[in-house]
């Protein structure tokens, strides 16, 4: 039987969880739920300077919100500095490390002179072999391993393919610093070994990366983890993702009404594909991934395309998570009416809902979508909506507002009959008599069917808001 997989996702906590990063989590999160395996979460928190703890809950809370849930307890790379410092002891024993004495003007001399010479800054490897005995006193020195002077080092990458490294290439990097702290590149190692991963999935800025770990994991003897290293997110130009291209954290996508599933499929298909499959479910996903079809080229950002996502996603949901959706994005974004609002009406927003779905895209345009349930009057009315209340258009609400209020049954049978008879006495397509109606009523030119905004809203409301339309038009 084969190993069971474990894969880890290890973020650095000096920001939000943006966009890349939540994909390179749902790709370790696919893969481990694919082969009934673990994904790990590790918290790169060595330096210490740039770690947040507030960083730490953002990026918590958007695992959580996009539903990649991790296996155990997060794991502090901080927490772990004596072990990585033990395993830089192991490799200086055993012959794979050396101390070094270098001061910080001899590597700066090391590195221009390399740069005067056309080669690359790198360590030219002067301690390596030169006697302990040597070292001058006083001096704290740093550990640096004996990478391998020629030939190659190859990451056998799933994605990649083979990426040959010329050894010549890679300097004796230090693995541990003076005062004793691990380098990140060395504790990325110590931590993958002990946490027993078996895949590492992550972003190909990583792969150069991925090379210089190799040499740790040989000098310790430690099997090297398959590694999958995916191609960064563009923007759609094509250039390094911008935040107006949307690099930006997990949390802006929900407040800017975008729904986990469809976030979800949006990023899985930013960069795996499955056929022509472009809408599929989370378990879908999980059924279908494999490390194989991780694509190649880097792919682009596109919101049209994540809205259309979206907009399935809205059309599929449950009304009453919607509405709590929509309670809890009007209060995170400091809507603070909109908020009020739903809140108050709510059974009226709920029925409403499913009328909304079919024309909104984002959770923000249900909420457009659902202030004229909650609008208090008079009703504001937007510039298109006002052009609608022309002479005409007004002459009609106060004809229609008469035979509406006679009405026994305030319903939407009733109400569309009565503006249909009025608007065929009148000679006019009912359009012309709709248009307005819902101008006055809901202050836009959108809205679901007009007479169903008049069941929603209720006869005293309706009567009222078409009164203060055709009252502003009586005065002036
Ligand atoms: N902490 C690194 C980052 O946020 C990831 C390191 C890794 O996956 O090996 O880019």
């Amino acid at each position: 039987m084969s190993t069971p997989v474990v894969t880890r996702f290890a973020p650095s906590p000096t920001g939000f969880l943006h966009i890349g990063g939540a994909r390179t989590a749902l790709f370790n999160w696919v893969f481990s739920r694919h082969t009934g395996g673990k994904m790990l979460l590790r918290i790169e928190d060595t330096d210490r300077e740039r770690s947040t703890d507030a960083a730490v809950t953002a990026i918590l809370d958007g695992l959580s919100w996009l539903g990649l849930t991790w296996d155990g307890e997060p794991i502090s790379q901080f927490a772990r500095a004596a072990r990585h410092a033990e395993v830089a002891r192991e490799l200086l024993a055993s012959g794979n490390a050396y101390k070094c004495y270098c001061s910080p003007e001899e590597l700066t001399e090391m590195r221009e002179t390399a740069r005067a010479e056309g080669r690359p800054p790198r360590y030219d490897g002067r301690w390596r072999d030169r006697d302990p005995s040597e070292a001058p006193e006083g001096v704290e020195p740093v550990i640096r391993i004996k990478a391998p002077q020629s030939g190659d080092i190859v990451v056998r990458d799933r994605v990649q393919g083979d990426v040959v490294f010329k050894a010549e290439n890679l300097d004796d990097f230090i693995i541990l610093r003076s005062d004793g702290t691990p380098t990140y590149m060395h504790a990325v190692v110590v931590d993958d070994h002990d946490m027993g991963v078996t895949h590492i999935i992550r972003g190909d800025d990583h792969l150069t990366n991925a090379a210089r770990q190799i040499v740790i994991y040989q000098a310790m003897g430690w099997a090297v983890p398959e590694m999958a290293h995916i191609p960064l997110i563009h923007g759609p130009d094509g250039a390094k993702l911008s935040k107006r291209h949307g690099a930006m954290g997990v949390e802006a996508y929900r407040q800017m009404g975008y729904l986990p599933e469809a976030l979800r499929n949006y990023l899985a298909r930013l960069g795996w594909a499955h056929g022509d499959d472009e809408i599929f479910s989370t378990d879908q996903m999980v059924e279908w991934f494999s490390l194989e079809a991780l694509n190649k080229g880097a792919s682009r950002f596109d919101f049209a395309k994540l809205d259309n996502l979206n907009g399935h996603y809205i059309r599929a949901a449950d009304p009453a998570r919607l509405y709590d959706i929509m309670v809890d994005t009007a209060s995170e974004t400091g809507r603070n009416a909109d908020y009020a609002g739903l809140v108050s009406k709510k059974d009226t927003v709920l029925a409403a809902i499913p009328e909304l779905q079919p024309r909104a895209k984002t959770v923000l345009e249900l909420i457009d979508l659902a202030q004229f349930i909650y609008a208090s009057r008079p009703v504001v009315i937007e510039d298109k909506a006002a052009a609608l209340l022309n002479e005409d258009g007004l002459t009609h609400l106060v004809g229609l507002s008469a035979k509406f209020a006679n009405l026994d049954d305030w319903n939407v049978e009733n109400l569309d009959g009565t503006a249909r008879s009025y608007a065929e006495e009148a000679g006019l397509k009912l359009g012309k008599i709709a248009q307005p109606l819902r101008a006055a009523l809901t202050g836009r030119t959108v809205s679901p069917g007009v007479f169903e905004v008049m069941v929603l809203i209720g006869r005293e409301e309706s009567l009222a808001r078409l009164a203060d339309a055709t009252a502003t038009f009586v005065q002036a």
